[in-house]
């Protein structure tokens, strides 16, 4: 059985564009209005000869009611299945409280965490990533999900963890 990586973190931070990035093909929905990805996805995925599956989940709500809890289950379920995660959070943003809500919920599971600094676009984002280290899951990886930039670094440290 491959190892499972799942990928989780708010809505809109660029998770399934991630995902899309990784499987070199456009698969997951991407969506400009948050909460798209409303169920866990699995995709078969490799990367340097290593094979693995690839959990795209909603986004996790703080404050989940509704919809939004339902979201939130499917992000800890998950990460229950996960050899690995990436947690995703938007540099070009911050830390924010329901990122600080995921870690938390990270930190009782006990897996391996690589976390994600996404839409670092180009080299002036890279301060926006290093603000991440605040969430005190070690070094932010800078990545450009939209334009590739970082995924090779974040996915070797990946296949390293899982
Ligand atoms: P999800 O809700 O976390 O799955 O986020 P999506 O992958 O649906 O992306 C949400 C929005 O962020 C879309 O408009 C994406 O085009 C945009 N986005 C994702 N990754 C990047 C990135 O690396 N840079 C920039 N500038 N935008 C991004
Ligand atoms: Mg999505």
């Amino acid at each position: 059985l491959d190892p499972v990586l799942a990928i989780v973190g708010r809505p809109n931070v660029g998770k399934s564009t991630l995902v899309n990035r990784i499987l070199g093909r456009r698969e997951a929905v991407v969506e400009d209005t948050p909460g798209v990805t409303r169920d866990r996805v699995m995709y078969s995925a490799t990367w340097n000869g290593s094979n693995f599956t690839l959990v795209d989940t909603g986004g996790w709500e703080h404050d989940a009611r509704g919809i939004h809890a339902r979201v939130a289950d499917q992000a800890e379920a998950a990460v229950d299945l996960a050899d690995a995660v990436l947690l995703v959070v938007d540099a070009t943003v911050g830390a924010t409280a329901t990122d600080e809500a995921v870690v938390r919920m990270l930190r009782r599971k006990k897996k391996p965490v690589i976390l994600v600094a996404n839409k670092v676009d180009d080299i002036q984002n890279e301060a926006d990533a290093a603000a991440l280290w605040s969430l005190g899951l070690g070094e932010p990886m800078p990545v450009s999900a939209l334009h590739g930039r970082g995924t090779a670094d974040m996915l070797d440290k990946a296949v390293e963890v899982m």
